[in-house]
């Protein structure tokens, strides 16, 4: 689907996102196929509770969202494919698996590799055919289990393939500028791109990473402008230990300012990375601290080693813009980020 579904509409298509939203649980009260306030509601309370943005129109990501949860464990044969199958039915047999003791992966509900190893030995073990596609036999014997055996939880077997304490010398770090090529980001009200800002600081973070020992590598060129899959693909072949992708914030309303980093939903380690840089841009640059928040945006739900998005400002507003525009307020705002990667890497968390 590439047109957005928007307030106001009036097709099948609105149709089908009410029934799929009445199915997960929204009320709506509009007449069916009429895109009208209770509609815009309910897409704004799904949106919220699946971390996307929330705005109240139906677009690819918010379109996709709804379908993937659409699907409950059994409704279908999952298999290993290109690209991965998706859904919250794949969420559900991650968890259950993860729950035995097998290692199905963080439960990012994609149908990945892990996963795939995951039902084999699964399959292995109870004496079903080792095929490692979830079907109608796997679903029955998974289902006849009792959750006996508690196994290591899915994140803390994240924590353990990343283990905190080695610093960075010799781990890969993908630094991904955002935007690029002709997509030049948000321009702030003077006219300073996105893009230009992300690639800029990209360089003086890469050169910092490097200079603490870390391999380091862009997700792209500068007149590259990538989709998030490809950059999380690239950052996955090159066999990337952390991510690290670029951008800023923006809002109508010129005053809206700060730093916020973000975060895939359910990762222990992206959390404490997000807070080990926010806390180090907060301190050391002055800027106000619009916190690390969750979110299941692409780039974090795609790559496979932690990853966090950091957006340090908002290119909306004037005076933001203006540190933006000056080298050395970036350059302060690099150390700042590198100072959080580092000590993230060889403290760890607290707790
Ligand atoms: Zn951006």
């Amino acid at each position: 689907m590439q047109r957005l579904i928007v307030q106001g509409d009036h097709s099948d298509e609105v149709t089908d996102v009410q029934s799929r939203l009445r199915d997960l649980g929204f009320e709506i009260d509009d007449e069916p196929g009429r895109f009208g306030p209770s509609t815009f509601r309910a897409v704004r309370a799904f949106q919220q509770r699946r971390y996307l943005l929330v705005d109240g129109i139906v677009g690819p990501q918010t379109w996709n969202a709804i379908v993937e949860a659409s699907w409950h464990l059994g409704d279908r044969t999952l298999y290993l494919k290109r690209p991965f199958m998706r859904g919250d039915d794949v969420v559900a047999l991650q968890q259950r698996l993860n729950a035995l003791g097998f290692d199905a992966g963080r439960q990012d509900g994609i149908f990945g590799p892990l996963a795939y190893a995951a039902v084999r030995a699964f399959q292995r073990e109870y004496g079903i055919a080792e095929d490692g596609m979830f079907g109608p036999r796997t679903n029955a014997a998974l289902a006849g289990l009792r959750v006996d055996r508690p196994g290591i939880p899915a994140r803390i077997r994240e924590e353990l393939r990343h283990r905190h304490g080695r610093g960075l010398a010799g781990e890969l770090i993908v630094v991904d500028p955002g935007h690029g090529g002709d997509d030049r980001g948000v321009l702030g009200p003077s006219g300073v791109a996105e893009a230009d800002v992300c690639w800029t600081l990209a360089t003086l973070v890469a050169e910092r990473l490097a200079g603490a020992g870390a391999r380091v590598r862009l997700s792209r060129t500068e007149p590259e402008d990538p989709t998030e899959e490809e950059r999380a693909g690239r950052a996955n072949e090159m066999g990337a230990d952390l991510v690290l992708s670029l951008h800023l914030n923006s809002n109508p309303e010129p005053t809206a300012e700060g730093s916020s980093i973000y975060h895939w939903v359910t990762s222990t380690a992206g959390e404490q990375l997000a807070d080990a840089i926010q806390h180090e841009v907060v301190t050391h640059t002055g800027c106000r601290d619009c916190r690390a928040h969750p979110r299941s945006y692409t780039i974090l739900r795609e790559t496979k080693a932690p990853a966090v998005m950091i957006e340090p400002a908002f290119i909306t507003n004037p005076d933001e813009e203006k540190l933006l525009d000056d080298r050395d307020h970036l350059a302060a705002l690099a150390d700042a980020i590198v100072k959080g990667v580092r000590r993230w890497a060889e403290v760890g968390s607290a707790h």
